[in-house]
């Protein structure tokens, strides 16, 4: 931001912890490129008061806050309306206020399905898609996968149950059909699968893997890996050594971002600009 003043105007994002958010680098350097007089902090909120701090973001007039982890469902009390597909997920990740009124989306589903548009120009409508993991990451993007007419989604989860919560919920509300499971994966359920998405956290800080890399993946399969540290995951090392499209994990958190910034100003950045973001971000993990 070039100069504040009594007029600009704040953002935030609140989590707990939320020191680690890349959140303010996405914000600020969009309202810099597009000369809003606004700047992006973050605040940590103890998960025993984020019913104050919604009444802070209120009654201070903070103009929108994206929500992070532990309190994107909690927030859902102290909202005066949640969008549809927000209630949908079962969390809000993005919160708008005009004049004192608090508005709940969420962006992380859209995140996921935009990175996979923009890496390989492919549309999510017809697709087969094999998910791993069955937490609240896997519930917004398998959702919005079915929203986008995928036409199918297979949730593979250490525990079966959650996968079955989210199978259940996609087959009540769309077309696409779901199924749960909690096998390991092999060749033959890899063999027809279009877009390949890990949503469990494995792999962030190793180099683990959540599929077993001797597999060999259709030529044509895209990967998507939720997990953004490493940048290149030991998931995404495997794709890229089969030519394969790649969803990174950076992409989804940056498009969550941009499409909150969309919800609060009107504006839709440009691919451009998540570049630019990305170069900051992989700077960023080299100074680290
Ligand atoms: P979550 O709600 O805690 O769910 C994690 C899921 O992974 C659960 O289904 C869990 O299985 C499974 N899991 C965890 N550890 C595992 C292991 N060692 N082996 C097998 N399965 C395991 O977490 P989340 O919010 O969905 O986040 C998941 C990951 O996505 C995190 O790494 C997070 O940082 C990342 N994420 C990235 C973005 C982005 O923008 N790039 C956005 C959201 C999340 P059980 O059900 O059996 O416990």
């Amino acid at each position: 931001m070039s100069s504040i003043s009594s007029k600009t105007k704040v953002y935030s994002v609140i989590g707990h912890p939320v020191s680690q958010s890349f959140s303010p680098k996405i914000h600020n350097y969009l309202f810099e490129k597009y000369d809003i007089d606004a700047v992006y902090v973050s605040y940590d909120v103890n998960p025993d008061r984020v019913k104050e701090g919604i009444e802070g973001i209120r009654h201070l007039g903070i103009m929108g806050t994206n929500v992070t982890i532990p309190h994107k469902i909690e927030v859902m009390k102290y909202l005066d309306e949640i969008d549809k597909k927000a209630k949908l997920f079962g969390a809000v990740n993005t919160i708008k206020n005009v004049d004192g009124k608090l508005y709940g989306y969420n962006t992380d589903g859209t995140g996921l399905t935009k990175s996979i548009r923009d890496s390989s120009g492919e549309d999510i409508k017809g697709k087969k898609v094999l998910i791993i993991g069955a937490g609240g990451a896997c519930r917004s993007i398998a959702i919005q996968l079915a929203i986008e007419e995928a036409a199918s989604i297979e949730i593979v989860n250490r525990s079966i149950e959650k996968a079955q919560i989210i199978a259940d919920t996609i087959n009540s509300h769309f077309e696409t059909k779901a199924i749960a499971s909690s096998k390991t994966i092999t060749q033959d359920d890899i063999d027809n699968v279009d877009i390949l998405i890990n949503t469990t956290p494995i792999g962030m800080g190793t180099d683990e893997s959540p599929i077993d890399t001797s597999l060999v993946p259709p030529k044509n399969m895209i990967v998507a890996d939720a997990v953004y540290k490493p940048h290149e995951t030991a998931l995404i090392k495997w794709g890229l050594k089969y030519n394969l499209k790649i969803a990174y994990g950076i992409q989804m958190l940056i498009n969550q971002g941009i499409h909150s910034f969309s919800i609060w100003t009107g504006i839709n950045p440009t691919l451009e600009d998540t570049e630019n973001i990305l170069k900051i971000f992989l700077e960023q993990q080299k100074n680290a």
